[in-house]
């Protein structure tokens, strides 16, 4: 359980932040400009008075402040110096000038050594996507109750490597930056700058709704599942982990409560999660305690089950108590 607190709390922190940068970069303009007495309307005139407060918390010259934080959180963004970006942003760039930007390459370092180590977890832990598409889980759940069939079509995990390819491709023959177009972390830290700016939203928008409606209607968590190029490259980053969750199948009593958690449709009762599991743990919160749990596995030892049954000894003790 305190996993999954943590888990929404860093989800949620995300989101608050995508959700307030546009807004203090606006005043940042309006300081600017000397325009920020005259924002229109007495409810907007107090909402950037409370920016203002927290503004000054960080220093006394507010427009500087605004400017220290710039770009797109979940695509690549500077706090102060310090530049971050998204992996999938170096894999566009480098098929779309065929150029190496090394400021760009160490920009990227610290989310592919977090994934190196702890696997896909920006999909289960960062990615505020992760948060709203386990909310059309609840939205089926809800349509069932009241009558409404959803399907559930499994497609193949391969596409999603098949999408991280033909992105690269197409990147590269038509030099513009297609994953910005259908990555859903940057769609919707986008439109929502789009939103906050101009008040309206753009194609971007619809890309979402869409993704939405399809995984609502006709397949569970199906873009992360199966057509993610992002989620691709976090799990191929990801592959050897050195944080896995692991089972103990001498604990396990085959409850499957575990595979019924699991939103990936992963098989964590047999310990076979592979590289597509995002230690996201919803599997451990659902389990009795100790049969899962996350451990230290090395590049060289076998993941998965960290205790196999010994299936003679449970035999004997069958026979035992059927005598
Ligand atoms: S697969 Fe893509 S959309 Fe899903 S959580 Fe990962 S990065 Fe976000
Ligand atoms: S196996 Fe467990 S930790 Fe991995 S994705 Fe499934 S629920 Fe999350």
């Amino acid at each position: 359980m305190l996993i999954q607190i943590i888990r929404r709390t860093i989800q949620i922190t995300g989101i608050i932040f995508i959700i307030v940068v546009p807004f203090v970069s606006l005043y940042g303009v309006l300081v600017e400009n000397y325009r920020l007495a005259m924002v229109d309307g007495e409810g907007w005139q107090r909402f950037f008075d409370k920016i203002d407060t927290l503004v000054r918390y960080f220093g006394e010259d507010t427009a500087k402040v605004a400017r220290s934080v710039k770009g797109s959180l979940f695509w690549s963004v500077t706090i102060k110096d310090f530049n971050i970006s998204d992996p999938l942003t170096f894999v566009g760039s480098l098929f779309g000038s065929l150029g190496f930007y090394s400021k760009l390459f160490i920009s990227i370092l610290p989310l592919v050594v977090i994934t190196v180590l702890l696997g896909r977890v920006y999909c289960g832990w960062i990615c505020p996507m992760n948060l709203m598409f386990e909310l059309n889980g609840k939205i089926r759940n809800i349509l069932r109750k009241v009558g409404v069939d959803t399907f559930n079509v499994s497609f193949a995990r391969l596409n999603k490597y098949m999408m991280l390819i033909a992105g690269a491709v197409l990147t590269l023959v038509l030099g513009v930056q297609v994953f910005s177009f259908i990555y859903p972390p940057i769609l919707f830290n986008r439109e929502l700058i789009h939103l906050i700016y101009f008040g309206s939203v753009g194609v971007g928008g619809v890309v979402l709704v869409m993704i939405f409606l399809f995984e609502i209607s006709i397949s569970q968590r199906a873009w992360c599942r199966y057509f993610c190029p992002g989620g691709a490259l976090w799990s191929l980053m990801g592959a050897k982990r050195l944080v896995q969750v692991t089972i103990d199948r001498e604990i396990c009593d085959d409850c499957g409560k575990c595979n019924l958690a699991c939103e990936f449709g992963l098989d964590p009762m047999r310990g076979k999660m592979g590289m597509e599991c995002d230690n996201c743990g919803k599997c451990i919160s659902k389990c009795k305690p100790d049969a899962l749990k996350y451990s230290l596995v090395l590049p060289w030892q076998k993941g998965g089950v960290r205790m196999e049954r010994d299936e003679k000894k449970e035999d004997e003790k069958l026979k035992t108590v059927s005598n």
